[in-house]
């Protein structure tokens, strides 16, 4: 099962994040590993943002596409035909 997005609707999620008003930017950086947080979810957006599924909260990301419909269809599917 896909678990990972491809890496350029990683980007994209993630340039969209970046300018994103809830994007905590503001947050001092405790180490090295610190990643930015939603406010609005309270995700850490660099992990959210490469995961097949995940969704922005107040819909900034629109990822209702074609493509992640049939994944969705082919999951359903290979789930029915195992049961
Ligand atoms: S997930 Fe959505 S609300 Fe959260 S920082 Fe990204 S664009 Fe903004």
């Amino acid at each position: 099962m896909r678990l990972m997005i491809d890496p350029k609707e990683r980007e994209k999620r993630l340039e969209i994040c970046e300018s994103c008003e809830f994007n905590d930017k503001r947050r001092p950086k405790l180490s090295p590993v610190y990643l930015d947080v939603c406010l609005k979810c309270g995700c850490m957006i660099e992990a959210k943002a490469r995961v097949w599924g995940s969704r922005c909260p107040i819909g900034k990301w629109d990822f209702e596409d074609a493509l992640h419909v049939k994944l969705a269809q082919d999951i359903l599917r290979e789930k029915n035909e195992n049961n």
